[in-house]
């Protein structure tokens, strides 16, 4: 899509500290981190959230699952654990409308998120 951020960022269109890529997904650190590795996973295809994942679309989703189970083990942190989010529209604070998973690690999380 056009005039959208993550799309563009994935075209090389707007720099981005790349973490991961292939052919399916682009892994790029958060631009105002909020614990002290956060990072975002995103398939190159513009899907706009959770919400709209199909049967069709929903291996993608499985893919990024264990790429980001792969760098977890790679960078670290999968032994003391990480937290993965996906916001979700107006209500779930998304600000950005292509599907991408928050990857946070490096201290412990809170229960509830705000
Ligand atoms: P969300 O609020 O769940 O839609 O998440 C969007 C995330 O994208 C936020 O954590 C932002 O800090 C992050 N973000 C926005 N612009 C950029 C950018 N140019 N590079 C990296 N991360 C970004
Ligand atoms: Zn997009």
């Amino acid at each position: 899509m056009s005039d959208c951020l993550f799309c563009k960022i994935i075209a090389g269109e707007i720099p981005s500290s790349k973490v991961y890529e292939d052919d399916l997904c682009y892994a790029f650190y958060d631009i105002a981190p909020q614990a002290p590795t956060h990072f975002l996973v995103v398939p190159k295809q513009h899907i706009q959230s959770v919400s709209a994942v199909t049967e069709e679309t929903a291996p993608i989703v499985g893919h990024i699952f264990a790429v980001i189970a792969r760098l977890a083990e790679e960078l670290g942190f999968a032994g003391p654990g990480y937290r993965v989010v996906s916001n979700i529209g107006e209500a779930g604070q998304q600000t950005v409308p292509h599907l991408h998973f928050h990857v946070l690690a490096g201290r412990d999380m809170t229960w509830p998120p705000g």
